[in-house]
């Protein structure tokens, strides 16, 4: 028995856990869980746990439906929030019945390319700024959300709904292993942020899915409701997940040069210049909603077109400046992520893009100092900057044509995430909204 698979079944018995779900997720990155009850644990972590793949979004076809999933111990958490009959979770991997890697698991495209990562001697840091909305209650179909508050960007609200939901959320994000390193009130009434704490890509990846769920527990909790979508306001901004990213060779931040202007060494240079370069490829991925265009055209600091600069939020990548001098602290921060992405697959797709501007050597365009917004088209086209898709329907027929999506992602994740995605934007299309009907219903 491993150590951990020891620690973990001590812990149950310490703590009277008497539930233990398993977490995995699906390949849009909604949140699996089946709860065992302690007895099944030790089984569970040396033979995994047996379920139908083909209920799940992009596992299986019917006819090899029979699925694996395999504890990890490592992610071995209480859940707070279930106070009274102590439940924990762990993270998953699944597999095959024959013991290979599912390919359909969005933990191991993360993991895989990771690895790949790691041949070159890297090892990755992120951390994200998630935003995210809170409303008065839970949505009923056919009504607009109420915004929990009605403050601004850093307001100490006075009534301080906002301020005590961040509080409770911080305090069980801790609980459970998650340091948080920010968090304030969002430009948007109701609109807050909270910043995680670094960690390598996969325990990011996993802290995400689990923040998600705390945010709403929380919610449900106070009689409100949270929501991570990408542009719930067409007056106010939407929900970003900017993500900080950088890579360590042993101890040193391999992202950072003294000696350079930027601070930025080649290796940072080269992998910022892969996120440009790739950027209307995996924009599918990192948003892949119809929704989430609606927040990248539509101003409020969140991107639209690609390119780079350091103090300059209408950018696609910031190389920020807080501490220019300290070399740990050394980062590329991607803006167009939004809150409501698959962590374990967007988290892919940056590294993997970044990784092909290294290998290539791929050079970095001239930084863009100006408001981008503010110039014409021609001037835009003159200095070779390009707008990242500007719809769901044309972020797909980018991917469509992207052989580094394709590799990162594996054949059948790609296949299914474009047939699923065109789907959605198949049946968006054809919807009369509610502008047209106020537009032109008196006039036509
Ligand atoms: N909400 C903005 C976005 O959608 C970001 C605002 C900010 O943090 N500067 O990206
Ligand atoms: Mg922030
Ligand atoms: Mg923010
Ligand atoms: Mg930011």
């Amino acid at each position: 028995m491993s150590r951990q698979t020891e620690f973990v079944l001590r812990s149950m018995e310490e703590r009277n856990i008497r539930f233990v779900r398993l977490w995995f997720a699906d390949v849009l990155g909604s949140l699996k869980s089946v709860a065992i009850p302690p007895t099944e644990v030790e089984g569970a972590l040396a033979e995994g746990v047996g379920f139908d793949g083909s209920a799940v979004e992009g596992y299986t076809r019917l006819s090899e439906s029979d699925m694996v999933a395999h504890p990890d111990p490592a992610t071995f958490q209480m859940l707070p929030w279930r106070q009274g009959t102590g439940t924990a979770r762990m993270f998953c991997d699944t597999t095959n019945p024959d013991g290979t890697p599912s390919y359909v698991d969005p933990r191991y495209v993360l993991k895989r390319t990771m690895d790949k990562v790691s041949e070159k001697g890297f090892t990755c840091y992120c951390h994200p700024e998630i935003e995210f909305y809170l409303f008065t209650e839970a949505h009923k179909p056919g009504t607009r959300p109420v915004p929990l508050d009605d403050g601004g960007y850093f307001d100490h609200t006075t009534l301080g709904a906002g301020t005590d939901f961040r509080r409770d959320s911080i305090t069980m994000l801790e609980q459970m292993g998650i340091s948080v390193e920010f968090s304030h009130h969002e430009a948007g009434p109701g609109q807050h942020e909270i910043d995680l704490r670094y960690a390598d890509a996969l325990t990011m990846a996993d802290n995400i899915m689990t923040f998600r769920v705390v945010i709403r527990e929380v919610a449900a909790l106070r009689g409100i409701s949270a929501s991570f979508m990408p542009k719930p306001f067409t007056d106010h901004p939407g929900s970003g997940m900017h993500t900080h990213v950088s890579l360590f060779e042993g101890d040193n931040n391999a992202f950072f040069d003294a000696a350079d202007e930027t601070r930025l060494s080649t290796i940072g240079k080269h992998f910022v210049a892969g996120l440009l370069h790739h950027a209307p490829e995996y924009t599918a991925v990192t948003n892949q909603w119809v929704n989430s265009y609606r927040r990248l055209n539509g101003g409020g600091e969140a991107p639209s077109y690609i390119c780079w600069g350091r103090n300059n939020r209408s950018a696609l990548v910031r190389v920020p400046l807080y501490k220019p001098n300290k070399s740990a602290s050394a980062r590329v921060e991607l803006r167009s992520i939004d809150s409501a992405t698959n962590p374990y697959l967007a988290y892919a797709m940056i590294l993997a893009a970044g990784m092909s501007g290294i290998e290539h050597e791929m050079e970095l365009p001239e930084e863009a100092s100006n408001d981008v917004w503010k110039l014409s088209n021609r001037e835009r086209v003159a200095m070779g900057i390009r707008p990242l898709p500007t719809s769901l329907d044309e972020a797909i027929r980018c991917m469509e044509d992207s052989e580094l999506v394709a590799d990162t992602l594996g054949e059948h994740v790609y296949d299914y995430f474009l047939r699923n995605k065109k789907a959605e934007y198949d049946e968006y299309r054809n919807q009369v909204t509610q502008f047209e009907l106020d537009r032109f219903l008196p006039s036509l």
